[in-house]
């Protein structure tokens, strides 16, 4: 994106837009009220850049926001928050966090002004009954997050939280932590995971990064993998993902970027549809496969 493009966006994205009217905040989490099943999605965030370049990731990001029913608040569980326990973002104002280096200042002048929501904090800790969930003050939105919901929802007019990866925890007991949020798909919360399936930075081929789609033999393989798995139902595979061959071990070095779609894939009821976008490989090791389910 060039300089001219970028202020425009600034321009469309105001900061006057991070005041949320008191009531619509109160009104956001109540516990009588029901309403239908909100979808839930793992979103392949790749590069930072995408928060703020014009291409067919983006462009389905943006796809989403125009179709899915619109959402009361946004839970997001990002590959870049990882602490020592549960935690969730219970701040009002969450601030826009550049955790990355080296790229152009367009993206460190990035704000995403949407409110947090104190009440969905508290809601998600009383809803998860098997750990203790911390309400954070320090933390905010970091990449992962802002730089696919700025894209999904442009006026930042949807409070958003964030939910920390305890890096102490096992697959299966995130997958598990993941289920005990069911509850806030049928009160109007949109549930996030951000990470990648496959993200193996140590790998980029970096005389690709330019191009619209490139991957590695090993990172299609495993992609196609664990897509198949999705479609198959076959969570316990999925949660054991060390044991499904070195393509996949090549494709998820570290958990983080993989840990996102577990809590995903746990919210998924029997009538859910599951639907594929984003699925392609970039830069030799990353995929940027997205999953819709319901
Ligand atoms: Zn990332």
């Amino acid at each position: 994106m060039n300089r001219r493009s970028f202020m425009r966006s600034a321009i469309l994205f105001p900061i006057a837009v991070n005041r949320m009217d008191a009531t619509a905040l109160n009104n956001l989490i109540n516990p009588a009220e029901k309403t239908d099943r909100m979808p839930v999605l793992f979103v392949g965030h790749g590069s930072p850049m995408y928060a703020i370049e014009e291409n067919e990731f983006v462009h389905s990001w943006r796809k989403l926001g125009e179709t899915m029913p619109r959402p009361k608040a946004i839970l997001c569980v990002s590959a870049h928050w990882e602490t020592n326990g549960t935690f969730v973002t219970a701040m009002s104002k969450p601030p826009t966090i550049h955790d990355f280096g080296g790229f152009p200042r367009q993206l460190f002048e990035v704000q995403y002004p949407a409110p947090g929501s104190p009440e969905l904090a508290n809601e998600t800790k009383k809803s998860i009954t098997s750990t203790s969930v911390g309400l954070d003050q320090k933390w905010g939105l970091d990449h992962g997050a802002w730089s696919v919901i700025r894209n999904i929802y442009p006026k930042a007019d949807i409070p958003v939280i964030e939910m920390s990866l305890d890096y102490n925890m096992s697959p299966r007991a995130h997958y598990d932590l993941g289920s005990e949020l069911s509850s806030l798909r049928n009160k109007g919360v949109l549930i996030i995971g951000s990470g990648n399936i496959v993200h193996n930075l140590r790998m980029v081929a970096w005389d690709k990064i330019n191009e619209p789609e490139f991957g590695f033999d090993w990172a299609i393989q495993a992609n196609n993998k664990v897509k198949q798995l999705i479609e198959n139902d076959n969570h316990k595979d999925l949660i054991n993902y060390s044991s499904l061959g070195r393509e996949v071990q090549l494709a998820i070095p570290t958990p983080e970027h993989y840990l996102p779609l577990l809590y995903t894939l746990a919210l998924k009821e029997t009538s859910d549809s599951v639907t594929f976008f984003n699925d392609k490989a970039v830069m030799g090791s990353l995929a940027m496969t997205s999953v819709k389910i319901g």
